[in-house]
């Protein structure tokens, strides 16, 4: 386990595996790998899914007692979780695409 998820760890509290106070995120807050787009299709899924799940593996956020993986699935299955974060990474672009798509 690394220092800084050790260190987030032991600090735990309930409500605090999120990425913001009005971001849940991928139900970490040191999971900041957040999408730029949302997936289009279920390839897109797939490799969205690969590269969050890579993150949580390299930064040792796995091996957390408190983080649940399942919550990637759930995520990328719920389009309102996963725009709250595309909106984070890119607000000029998600209100450009949702002006264009009115
Ligand atoms: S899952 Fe673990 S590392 Fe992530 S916010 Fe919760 S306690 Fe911290």
């Amino acid at each position: 386990m690394s220092d800084k998820v050790r260190e987030c760890c032991s600090g735990w509290y309930e409500g605090k595996c999120r990425l913001s106070e009005s971001v849940q995120g991928w139900g970490c807050r040191l999971m900041v790998c957040v999408p730029d787009a949302m997936p289009n299709n279920e390839h897109d899924k797939k490799v969205l899914f690969h590269h969050v799940y890579s993150f949580a593996q390299e930064n040792g956020i796995l091996e957390c007692p408190h983080y649940r993986e399942a919550i990637i699935d759930e995520v990328i299955d719920t389009p309102a979780r996963l725009l709250e974060m595309v909106v984070v990474k890119s607000p000029l672009r998600t209100d450009l695409l949702s002006v264009k798509n009115e």
